[in-house]
C-alpha cells in the first residue's frame, strides 16, 4: 500500500517532538513485559534509543504490552553495563543510577533539562556494583508502602515522565525536529516511512532516496522494490 500522505504527516509529527537526549539504560532487564511497559513509555515520552544490556545468549523480546513501540524507539544493546554507561558519558550524558545507596538523592531534586540517561536494574537484584559504581549520581523514587520496590517499568515511566515535566517547564521540548541532528531526522524519517525499502538499501550498501514534499521517493526504485513500498 503506497504512503499516505496523512500517515507522512503523523510520522513527521512524532519525529519532531523526538528528543535524542534522553534515555535509558536497562541492565539485564529481561522480562518482556517490562521491556514493552518501558519502550512504551520512551516512546510516550519522545525518547528515540534505549539501551541495554542482556544475557549473552538472550534476545530482547516483546509482548503485545509494547502496542508496536519497538519498531518506534531502537534498543541498542551493549555487552558490558560499565562500557554502555561509559559510552553514554563520553556521548555527554549524565547518568542516573536508580537504587537506595546513602548517596541517594530524591528524583525530585536533579535536573533533567540537560542530557540525561537513567540507568535501571533486573526485575530481582536491581543494579549491579560494577554499574552502581559508574553513574553520576544515585537517584531513589521515595516509597510510602509496605514494599520496598517499585516495578521497573513503573519507575522508568515516572522518572521519564518528571524529566518530560521539567524539560516542558523551561520550554526545552522540542516541536520541529530540533532534539535531533539533521541527518538522523531524514534516515529515520526514511526508516519509519519505508522499512522494507530501508532494509534493501542497507543491504545493498546504497543511500536511502530523498522524499517529496509528500513522502514519495523521488527515485526510480527496481520494480521488485517498489512492490515493497
Ligand atoms: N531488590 C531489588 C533492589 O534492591 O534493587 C529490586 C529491584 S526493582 C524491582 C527493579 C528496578 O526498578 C531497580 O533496579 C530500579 O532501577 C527500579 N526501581 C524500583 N523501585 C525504585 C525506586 N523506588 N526508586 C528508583 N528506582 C526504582
Amino acid at each position: 500500500m503506497p504512503l499516505l500522505p496523512r500517515r507522512f504527516e503523523r510520522l513527521k509529527a512524532v519525529l519532531d517532538r523526538r528528543m535524542g537526549d534522553l534515555t535509558v539504560l536497562l541492565e539485564h532487564v529481561e522480562k518482556p513485559h517490562n521491556l514493552s511497559a518501558i519502550l512504551r513509555s520512551c516512546d510516550a515520552v519522545g525518547v528515540i534509543e534505549a539501551h541495554a544490556v542482556s544475557l549473552a545468549e538472550r534476545l530482547p523480546t516483546f509482548n503485545t504490552t509494547a502496542q508496536g513501540s519497538q519498531k518506534w524507539v531502537a534498543l541498542q544493546r551493549h555487552a558490558d553495563s560499565t562500557a554502555m554507561i561509559r559510552q553514554l558519558q563520553q556521548r555527554g550524558f549524565r547518568v542516573y543510577g536508580t537504587h537506595l545507596a546513602v548517596e541517594a538523592v530524591d528524583y525530585r531534586r536533579c535536573d533533567y533539562t540537560g542530557p540525561t540517561a537513567f540507568l535501571l536494574g533486573a526485575e530481582k537484584w536491581g543494579l549491579s556494583e560494577a554499574a552502581s559504581a559508574a553513574v553520576d549520581q544515585a537517584i531513589f523514587i521515595p516509597m510510602r508502602g509496605m514494599v520496598q520496590s517499585l516495578n521497573v517499568s513503573v519507575a522508568a515511566a515516572t522518572l521519564l515522565f518528571e524529566a518530560l515535566r521539567q524539560r516542558q517547564t523551561a520550554g526545552l521540548v522540542p516541536e520541529r525536529g530540533e532534539g535531533l541532528a539533521p541527518e538522523q531526522y531524514q534516515r529515520l524519517l526514511f526508516e519509519w516511512a519505508y522499512p522494507q525499502v530501508a532494509d534493501w538499501c542497507r543491504r545493498e550498501g546504497r543511500p536511502y532516496p530523498a522524499l517529496g514534499e509528500e513522502g514519495e521517493i523521488l527515485e526510480e526504485l527496481p520494480r521488485t522494490v517498489k512492490l515493497r513500498c
